[in-house]
């Protein structure tokens, strides 16, 4: 038995019990995945298609007829058929009748016509049960078996045992039916795996503007100034100096801009006195791309980190250090150790390097197969309590590298502070409101809010 079978085994739980048959329309790859599937699942799969002759791939204990001759043998007919195809269902409308009719089918663009696949399919066949699935599952998953991350199949349909007979076959096949209620969400499941990565849409378009605002706040800051005021020229800075300040600012932001959410949803619901009342539809998008944010925050600061590695390796900081060493020489002094300064780059140092650690612990338990290991409860301590706490170990690791530079007049060129300043804003605000969330009188109603009691309106009409 080659690996991929054995893998499809793995999914299939009860092989031993024969079940049902099932007629698949459709000979094609999608059509040959599922009826394989099924009769290692236990089905019968009998095959409706145009040409009656086996073809090459078809599944060996699979039957092949026409599509009349094939509807006859069961009572749910999955139709692995295009929809630019579904004319030739009308003249079979008789014979479908009562039949449960599984829509598998996807569209090549999101709301490509009108109505959905599966209401089209409806229409064509009124006498016929239609019931939407399987669409977000692909024949390659079905065939070798790697449906770890997409386990899950939408369900919809308008007849409730028609459903319901559905997501049977479906957890016969060791994956998990989600009911999505009605035929009307066939539109919203067809439109699902069109879209490319919905979730870090928000997330790579903020980085992206967040780059491009810091880029040109750097470069007049640390290129334009000293080139209008002394005459140095220190573009080279776009290779390594901007980057490296772009990426740990970066990182504290969006980090930061995960934890936001969470504290403004707490006030929403301190304000409101219940959990039962939606949240702003952009407050809702926000919170479900949080891991996203967290993921590419994570993406900026292992940059920062490998910045930073090379910076002795410089020609301009070599050139700086030997720079130093040689007016020592030449005025015949010697530096002495400024211990304050030796504290405050060990500290910020060491900071940087925790608040890195436990990032990319953050990063790893919120990947799926690590995080399908740990309780709610873990995930929670994990994502929640230390999150916060790499948020303090990184906002204190900026912190102390500003030092007392945050009230030194020249740290402001053209009235403008440090960038790393400017990144201090939203984690001080996220911390500072944490800070005040955690006080009894705000947390005990938040807690017990959060458990399902509602504040009664003191006036009621
Ligand atoms: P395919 O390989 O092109 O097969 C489609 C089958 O439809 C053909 O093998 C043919 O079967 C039948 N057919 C073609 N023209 C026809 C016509 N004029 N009248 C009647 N039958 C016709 O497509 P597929 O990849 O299997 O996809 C089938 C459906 O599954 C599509 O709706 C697709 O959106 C959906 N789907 C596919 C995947 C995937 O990974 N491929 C995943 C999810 C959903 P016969 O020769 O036996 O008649």
């Amino acid at each position: 038995m080659n690996k991929n079978s054995s893998n499809i085994m793995a999914l299939a739980p009860n092989t031993s019990n024969k079940r049902e048959t099932v007629c698949i329309f459709g000979t094609g790859d999608f059509g040959r995945a599922l009826g394989h599937k099924m009769i290692q699942s236990g089905y019968s799969v009998v095959f409706g298609s145009r040409g009656t002759q086996t073809p090459r791939l078809i599944p060996k204990d699979a039957e092949v007829l026409s599509h009349t001759e094939a509807a006859q043998k069961a009572a749910i007919i999955i139709i692995a058929i295009q929809r630019q195809h579904y004319n030739f269902l009308t003249p079979l409308a008789e014979i479908l009748h009562g039949k449960v009719l599984v829509d598998v089918s996807n569209n090549l663009k999101i709301n490509q016509y009108p109505e959905s696949n599966a209401e089209y399919l409806a229409q064509l066949v009124p006498g016929a049960k239609v019931v939407k699935a399987f669409n977000t599952v692909s024949a390659w998953a079905l065939q070798s078996g790697t449906l770890d991350a997409s386990r899950q199949v939408f369900v919809c349909g308008d007849d409730t045992k028609a459903k319901q007979m559905v997501m049977d076959i479906v957890r016969a096949l060791g994956l998990t039916p989600l009911d999505k209620g009605s035929l009307l969400a066939a539109q919203e499941i067809e439109n699902y795996p069109l879209q490319l990565f919905p979730m870090w849409k928000f997330p790579i378009l903020l980085s992206l503007g967040l780059v491009t605002f810091f880029f040109f706040y750097c470069l007049i800051r640390d290129v334009i100034y000293p080139y209008v005021y002394d005459k140095k020229d220190f573009s080279f800075f776009i290779a390594i100096s901007i980057p490296n300040r772009i990426c740990p600012i970066l990182a504290l932001i969006l980090l930061a801009l995960v934890y936001l959410p969470g504290v403004l949803a707490a006030i929403i619901q301190l304000y409101r006195g219940t959990k039962y009342r939606r949240f702003p539809d952009w407050l809702d998008k926000w919170m479900l791309c949080r891991k996203q944010l967290g993921l590419v925050a994570l993406a900026f600061a292992s940059l920062h980190v490998l910045y930073t590695l090379v910076i002795p390796i410089r020609s301009f900081v070599r050139w700086k250090i030997s720079s130093r060493t040689i007016a020592q020489a030449l005025n015949n002094q010697t530096e002495p150790l400024n211990t304050t300064n030796a504290w405050l780059s060990d500290s910020y140092l060491s900071l940087g390097i925790l608040g890195f650690f436990l990032f990319v612990l953050l990063g790893i338990t919120s990947l799926p197969s690590v995080s399908n290991n740990v309780n709610w409860r873990e995930f929670r301590f994990v994502q929640s309590k230390l999150g916060y706490l790499t948020l303090i170990l990184c906002t204190a690791h900026t912190l102390v590298f500003g030092g007392n530079r945050f009230l030194s007049p020249s740290s402001y060129r053209w009235y403008l502070p440090n960038a790393y300043m400017l990144s201090l804003i939203v984690p001080c605000i996220v911390l500072a409101v944490k800070f005040v969330l955690i006080f009894p009188c705000l947390d005990k109603p938040l807690t017990q809010i959060r458990q399902g009691w509602e504040r009664k309106p003191q006036y009621s009409e």
